[in-house]
């Protein structure tokens, strides 16, 4: 007891305060050490020996400071300064410290101000070993990393989606390209990325795939980079929640742009981008209604004939070609595409008028008039244009696609009136074709083609009246060839112009030649066949050449036209006819009969001439076989007479047909009774004869 009377009353406080402390200590978690305002460790309780191996005597000795690791004094010291600072409030400060048996353990620990035993202010510390925590999250770390690295080159996006329906991993090298970093792509990020259009389809897909554990599921829809342009991609997503080390949904995405929008075989956009493109320029030009834009489609003739004939691998080459000599027209900023197998598709933006398309096409038209070389064989090809322009209101783009798909189906039709493809009898006539296309070209330009004349004959004075110029190819290996077979042939390209103009050439200059030599071709005509599709060319500039060439006056010159170009090309047939009646050229509708436009033609058309279709006159189906064909080619006669048309009967092969003529009072004849077509050197001698066999 006499200890008690010793006892100050400074240091029964201290014991107050120690047991108090050791009170509080126990009940409280973790570690708790005081600190004086001077330093000094004033106080350890008793749970530290647990904790990190010390007796709490140990550490008050040693210093609290003595037991934390060196390189964590700094932020102790600042976190106890803070906390004088804040007066009762608690900071929180984590460091490491050292267990007794050298381990290094981490403990997070809040600090409080707590005046020590003194009095004076200094620091209660309570400390918890959060050892296991970090050490787990720096394995997550590590573990990330290596991930991160694994996946580096992947060239896709990684992520893995938690429970929490957030990004729980984002690894992939790919994201980048998105410009995105890691921390931005979270889900909502993600999920504003994707196109509003493909919004509510994808995210739809993947909740489904949330919530059904081991499912899988490829989705493709379009992403928005950070910078807002678009990319196609492609997500593998797969549930891997029941995958404990996963435990979530493993996203694989990967830009499928040039897949998507890429033709592969010429590399070009394909319907996909062009469509986007069209799209996008039709809101454009909606908002602001300046802009002109076109939609022209074209369709690669003889696509099909290439492919059946030369087989695929040509047929493909003259797509790749084709392509590459359309955008060697093209203006910047024109886009090409490929929009089906043998149509291709451009979008031209920013048009000054209707007319800059037209102006491109033309050059696209001219580019083909080159051949292709595929696999040795030099083919030619044309081109079929479907057109639509912005320069009327139309309710969506799809109304825009339409129209220039109408206007194409149209052409098309208009120039390959049958193009089935059947039977290997056929293919092999195809591959002929394009052969003997090719000799055809190499013909025209060694000038290996003949004209031969049939003359035409006054059936009332049995007279010499005119000619009729006729082509001639004689093939050193194929033999005779006749125009039938290969005027078809040359009317499917740009080359049947060139025969065109060579006969129109050949023959002006013949009739020229004979009027200057004889008297008796003073009053001559020369009558030259002109193929429908030759109305699409410059046919009047060719003409006027060949007159001015040679020195024939035009009322020398008579255009034969069938009824087939009539139909064709209406509306450049009339206008080409116009100007050469206006100019003086002569002009005939040929093989009357046998088209459809025969009398409306008659009409709308400058025609001074009509030649009746030597099936009516000659043959099986002749006037003297068929009363029908007698009464119809009398019917001709009376009408043309009517309309003060002049008529040719063709194809006379007998007497008999020819007094029949002449007693339906039929002007003109031509055919082989009188003579065939014949040499230029023999014309001249042949139509003495054929003159004198009728009187
Ligand atoms: P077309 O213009 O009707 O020419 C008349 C055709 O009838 C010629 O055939 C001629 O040889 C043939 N012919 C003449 N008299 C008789 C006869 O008494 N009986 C029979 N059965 N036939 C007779 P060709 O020369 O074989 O020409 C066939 C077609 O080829 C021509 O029919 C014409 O459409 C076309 N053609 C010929 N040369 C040219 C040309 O230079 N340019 C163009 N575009 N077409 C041509
Ligand atoms: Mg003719
Ligand atoms: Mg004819």
């Amino acid at each position: 007891m006499p200890a008690v009377k010793n006892i100050s009353p400074a240091s029964r406080t201290k014991e107050l305060q120690a047991a108090w402390y050791q009170g509080l200590s126990d009940a409280a978690a973790g570690v708790l050490v005081h600190l004086s305002g001077s330093g000094r460790t004033t106080y350890v309780s008793r749970a530290i020996t647990a904790v990190l191996g010390w007796e709490p005597a140990e550490a008050r000795e040693q210093g609290f400071f003595g037991i934390v690791e060196d390189e964590d004094h700094e932020t102790l010291r600042q976190a106890l300064v803070r906390a004088h600072a804040a007066g009762g409030r608690e900071v929180s400060v984590e460091f490491r410290i050292h267990h007794k048996d050298l381990r290094v353990l981490f403990v997070r620990a809040t600090a409080v101000r707590a005046p020590d035993d003194t009095g004076s202010p200094g620091i209660l510390l309570q400390m918890l070993d959060v050892t296991e925590t970090r050490q787990r999250e720096a394995k997550l770390v590590e573990h990330a990393r290596w991930l991160q690295k694994l996946t580096g080159n992947s060239g896709e996006v990684i992520t893995v989606v938690g429970p929490t329906r957030d990004h729980e991993f984002v690894g992939g090298n790919a994201l980048e390209m998105l410009g995105w970093t890691p921390d931005e792509w979270t889900m909502s990020a993600f999920e504003r990325a994707i196109h509003e259009h493909d919004r509510a389809r994808t995210l739809g897909l993947l909740d489904t795939l949330f919530r059904t554990p081991g499912a899988k599921e490829p989705i493709q829809y379009r992403l928005r980079r950070k910078d807002g342009s678009l990319l196609h991609v492609e997500t593998i997503a797969t549930n891997l929640s029941d995958d404990p080390d996963i435990a979530g949904c493993v996203l694989y995405t990967r830009d499928i742009t040039r897949q998507v929008v890429q033709d592969a075989l010429t590399g070009l956009p394909n319907r996909v981008l062009f469509d986007e493109r069209t799209r996008s320029a039709f809101e454009q030009w909606r908002k602001k209604r300046r802009d002109l834009f076109a939609i022209v489609l074209l369709r690669v003739d003889r696509y099909e004939l290439v492919s059946a004939g030369l087989g695929p691998g040509p047929a493909d080459q003259l797509l790749i070609r084709f392509g590459q000599r359309v955008q060697e027209s093209l203006r910047d900023g024109d886009l090409l595409a490929r929009y089906s197998t043998d149509v291709f598709a451009l979008l031209l933006t920013d048009l000054s008028s209707p007319e800059a398309a037209t102006v491109l096409t033309d050059r696209i038209l001219q580019s083909l008039e080159r051949s292709f070389n595929l696999y040795g064989q030099d083919v030619h090809t044309g081109v079929a244009i479907g057109m639509a322009l912005s320069d009327r209101p139309r309710a969506s783009v799809d109304v825009l696609l339409r129209d220039a798909e109408k206007t194409l189906t149209r052409e098309a039709a208009r120039r390959r009136p049958n193009t089935s493809v059947a039977d290997t009898q056929m293919l092999e006539e195809m591959t002929t074709r394009l052969e003997l296309e090719a000799e055809l070209r190499k013909a025209l330009k060694t000038r290996a083609l003949d004209v031969h004349y049939q003359p035409i004959i006054s059936l009332r004075s049995g007279g010499l009246a005119g000619f009729e110029a006729l082509v001639r190819w004689n093939h050193p290996t194929r033999g005779f060839i006749p125009p039938d077979r290969f005027i078809p042939l040359a009317e499917e390209t740009e080359l049947i112009g060139l025969v065109g103009e060579y006969v129109l050439d050949m023959a002006c200059g013949q009739l020229a030649s004979w009027q200057r030599d004889h008297n008796s071709a003073q009053d001559l005509f020369m009558s030259v066949n002109v193929s429908a599709r030759e109305f699409q060319g410059n046919l009047v500039d060719r003409v006027l050449h060949a007159l001015q060439d040679h020195g024939l006056a035009p009322a020398h010159l008579k255009l034969e036209v069938t009824e087939t170009a009539l139909i064709a090309y209406p509306a450049d047939a009339e206008r080409t006819l116009r100007v050469l009646a206006d100019l003086g050229v002569l002009l005939a509708i040929d093989d009357f009969g046998t088209g459809y436009a025969s009398l409306g033609a008659l009409n709308r058309f400058p025609f001074g001439t009509l030649k009746i279709d030597r099936s009516f006159v000659s043959g099986p189906t002749g006037m003297e076989e068929s009363g029908r064909s007698m009464a119809l080619v009398r019917t001709i006669i009376q009408m043309a007479r009517a309309l003060g048309l002049q008529v040719i009967a063709e194809g006379i092969e007998t007497r008999r047909q020819a007094e029949l003529l002449q007693s339906m009072r039929c002007a003109l004849g031509q055919g082989w009774f009188f003579s065939r077509a014949v040499p230029a050197q023999e014309a001249a001698s042949v139509l003495v004869k054929a003159s004198a066999r009728l009187r």
